[in-house]
């Protein structure tokens, strides 16, 4: 039930694929106590689902997006 204990992993993990790429070339979606979280090399975009498939279809939607864009 922590919101600052939520992000450490996913945050640090992030900003060290964003370093590196900056560009939406993968997305991942962790499992995070009874839900997952979802996010991108980018560095501009994470969620939190109650899924993993939703995780999924949200991140293929984030990346049609940014690929329409
Ligand atoms: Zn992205």
């Amino acid at each position: 039930m922590s919101d600052s204990v939520l992000y450490d992993l996913p945050g640090e993990f992030v900003s060290s694929m964003a370093e590196s790429s900056g560009y939406c070339d993968a997305q991942a979606v962790l499992p995070k106590d009874d839900h997952y979280i979802a996010f991108c090399t980018c560095g501009r975009w994470h969620t939190t689902t109650p899924t993993r498939d939703e995780g999924l279809a949200l991140a293929r939607a984030h990346t049609a997006e940014t690929e329409a864009g």
